[in-house]
């Protein structure tokens, strides 16, 4: 069994992004990557200051804008206007999930889609389904998919099965894997709760993406010899042992799984560190479009 190790390939697409960004000072220009906050959500607050941090490392410049969680529509609809029109700007992205009364739906429209770096405005949507790729993808499945070719898995007509049907992860991670040429030309099926047998649709798979969001929901009877796992879920678990009191655990029972599999992301170190370097990616990619 291969463990796929996020960690690493994350490291190798920051240095890309990091040459990227030299040529683009070499020009006088800093890309820049605006984050908002609505509300005191702790995870929430986590993946900022982990957005924050990565922006500092690579030498782009970020904005974390903190609203409270008795921030109106009409006020974040404001503040995104601003942020569409500002030159420092290249990427927006509004942290999920907002308080409940907020349209988060409405909030997704209203950023320019050129600075959607998160992929999920309609006009993205619709050019990845296109395979226009003049668009944003989403970054947790554009990092499967990297992990994927990093570890040499030709997904040319394999059987992928991908657990979930977000618009976050299930619905592009399928998109990007039906779609032709590197990375994709797979035959993809899509998963779900009221999938009849989950367990033996999962056993067809070369490849299985598992994004549920339900701690070790994929055991040892829905994974096939010697297919491969990616385990996008992060779930936490209570854990007395550690000081935190929880651990993070995904959506696969990895002890179970591991021992049949080709090749294996882990949760921590798999997935995660992928969406945040595929972020500051498309990042320096919407700075370079819209400087060029
Ligand atoms: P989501 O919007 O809740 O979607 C979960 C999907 O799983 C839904 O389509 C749901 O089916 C399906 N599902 C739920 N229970 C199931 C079951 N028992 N059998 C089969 N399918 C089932 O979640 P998400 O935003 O896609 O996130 C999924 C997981 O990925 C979460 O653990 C999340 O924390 C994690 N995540 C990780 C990253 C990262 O950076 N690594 C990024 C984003 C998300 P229905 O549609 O029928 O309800």
């Amino acid at each position: 069994m291969k463990l796929i190790d996020g960690k690493s390939v994350a490291a190798e697409v920051e240095q890309e992004t990091r040459t990227r960004i030299e040529m683009l000072k070499t020009r006088g220009i800093t890309p820049g990557l605006a984050v908002v906050l609505v509300g005191e959500d702790p995870a929430s607050q986590a993946y900022v200051r982990n957005k924050d941090r990565t922006c500092a490392a690579l030498g782009m410049y970020s904005r974390k804008i903190e609203m409270p969680a008795t921030t109106t529509q009409a006020e974040l609809m404001a503040v995104v206007a601003d942020l569409n029109a500002d030159p420092a700007i290249h990427g927006i992205l509004v942290q999920s999930p907002p308080p409940k009364h907020i349209d988060e739906r409405a909030v997704t429209e209203a950023i320019d889609p050129r600075k959607d770096v998160d992929g999920f405005h309609p006009v993205n949507v619709a050019k990845l389904v296109m395979e226009d790729l003049t668009g944003f993808v989403p970054c947790t499945p554009l990092g499967c998919q990297r992990l994927l070719t990093a570890a040499g898995i030709e997904t040319a007509g394999a059987e992928v099965v991908v657990v979930g049907r977000s618009l976050i992860v299930g619905k592009p991670m399928a998109f990007l894997l039906m779609a032709k040429g590197k990375g994709g030309d797979a035959t993809v099926t899509i998963a779900h709760s009221r999938t009849r047998d989950l367990a033996a649709v999962c056993r067809r798979a070369d490849i299985v993406i598992a994004a549920i969001g339900r701690p070790k929901c994929l055991g040892a009877e829905h994974i096939r010899d010697g297919a491969v796992v990616i385990d996008v879920g992060i779930n936490r678990v209570a854990d007395p042992t550690t000081k935190s009191g929880y651990r993070l655990v995904g959506d696969v029972d990895f002890e179970t799984v591991a021992e049949k599999c080709k090749a294996i992301t882990p949760v921590p170190g798999g997935v995660g560190p992928m969406t945040i370097a595929m972020l500051m990616g498309n990042t320096v990619t919407a700075c370079e479009r819209l400087t060029a």
